[in-house]
């Protein structure tokens, strides 16, 4: 099946915005192995928007367009589709009494000009719209389809949830393809590559895996094709093949967070967590705190960014910094310990470092981290050395001290 896709607003044709509603439509496209053989961005010009999709509809099977639904003069996709395919539109009520009701949910009145978007076309399917005012349509024409979505992103992702993927599932007879991603923290891609290199060897013949590199974790996509029951097979014992090489550095899967795996840690096993952080600056509990529920095990921390501040807030002794400096492996055992102590929890977390790009000294250069992990027995320390801007540095920073976490949990489990 050969797909065409257009995107309608001349915002996208300016510097600022790019189209990204067709990565999306093109995932689910792909995942039913239909292919993209031509995309267009096009402004809000009739004359532009009827011809493209005169031009694109004669070479696809499929055109899928984006945006330009909305309620004022310059949103054409309606009349634009309307001219080109020969179609008539027509007012519905319902719909107009359904943009109404919405607007009087929040106490205002619809606008006149809201009237547009519930113009409909004659003998079409109209798609409705829970995420918002404006319908989509499924039009079929001489044998081709067309699908017309809201340009608002999540809006978009509803309908294609709910509209355009049951549609290419049941067109495709069930057949896909389906992935499964490893997420990966702790080590390099090239590391993770030279890991893999058995698992390369032992299936040269397939397709092989892919892996993505980006701050939140070095990812490992696995895909297979065919139905949902054989695929997710194949998945699964490729899965075990990987896991047998990089053990305890997979994290999660698919749309697993570092913090999320240590968040679900910690509750399953009811224990609790502090934090003190220096050059970190609150990142670490900022990260902590976005998993919804995280009250039940992150009692809270402290940002001690002076040596003062060590000392009163998790009451880290003057003379070890005195002694070892601010930045140094004392210190950040201190304040795991410091954090645990004063909030009385099962784990704590240190972290104390030189973000940069001033402060750093020949011993200890800008980038120079250490973090600490204390648990009710024991302490671990990690010395790390990142270059990179400071907010590359801050979060590589939290980003190790989620997985030492995390690993000291699993030893002491
Ligand atoms: P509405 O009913 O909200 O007006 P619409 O279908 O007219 O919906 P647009 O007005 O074209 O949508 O776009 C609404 C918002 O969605 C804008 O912020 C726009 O930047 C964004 N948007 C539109 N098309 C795309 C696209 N292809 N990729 C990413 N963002 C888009
Ligand atoms: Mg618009």
């Amino acid at each position: 099946m050969n797909c065409a896709i257009i995107a309608v607003g001349s915002e996208m044709l300016g510097p600022t915005r790019l189209d990204t509603n067709s990565l999306k439509v093109t995932t689910a496209l792909e995942e039913y192995g239909s292919a993209v053989i031509r995309k267009a961005v096009v402004g809000d010009r009739l004359e532009e928007l009827v011809n493209e999709i005169r031009f694109s509809l004669d070479q696809v099977d499929v055109l899928i367009t984006t945006g330009g639904l909305g309620p004022t003069e310059d949103d054409m996709t309606r009349e634009a589709l309307a001219r080109a395919l020969g179609l008539d539109l027509v007012l519905d009520q319902a719909i107009v009494d359904r943009i109404e009701a919405r607007f009087a949910q929040r106490g205002w009145k619809m606008p006149e000009v809201n009237k547009r978007q519930a113009m409909v076309f004659v003998g079409q399917q109209t798609l409705t719209n829970e995420r918002g005012t404006a319908p989509g349509f499924h039009l079929e024409v001489r044998g081709k389809h067309v699908w017309v979505f809201p340009g608002v992103p999540h809006e978009l992702e509803w309908m294609l949830a709910t509209y355009f993927r049951p549609w290419l599932h049941e067109r495709s007879g069930g057949q896909a393809r389906w992935r499964r991603v490893l997420k990966i923290a702790g080590i390099t891609e090239s590391g993770v590559e030279e890991k893999l290199k058995p698992y390369y060897e032992a299936h040269a013949d397939e397709p092989p895996v892919t892996i993505l590199a980006s701050p939140s974790a070095i990812e490992i996509h696995l895909a297979a094709n065919g139905d949902e029951a054989t695929a997710r097979d194949l998945l699964a014992i490729r899965e075990r093949e990987l896991l047998d090489l990089l053990g305890d550095r997979v994290f999660g899967y698919d749309d697993d967070t570092l913090e999320a795996v240590v968040g679900r840690l910690l509750k399953s096993r009811g224990e609790t967590l502090a934090t003190a952080e220096s050059c970190t600056g609150g990142l670490l509990s900022s990260r902590i705190t976005d998993i919804s529920g995280s009250s039940a095990y992150y009692m809270g921390g402290a940002v001690c960014y002076t040596g003062a501040a060590k000392t009163m807030l998790v009451g880290v002794p003057s003379e070890l910094i005195a002694a070892h400096g601010e930045v140094s492996e004392e210190v950040a055992i201190a304040m795991a310990r410091g954090a645990r102590e004063r909030f009385g929890t099962t784990y704590g977390v240190g972290i104390t470092g030189i973000a940069g790009p001033t402060g750093g000294t020949p011993t200890k250069p800008v980038g120079t981290v250490h973090i600490a992990v204390a648990t009710p027995t024991d302490v671990e320390h990690r010395k790390l050395f990142w270059q990179g801007p400071r907010t590359i540095v801050k979060w590589f920073s939290t980003q190790t001290a989620l997985d030492l976490l995390r690993k000291t949990m699993l030893r002491t489990g």
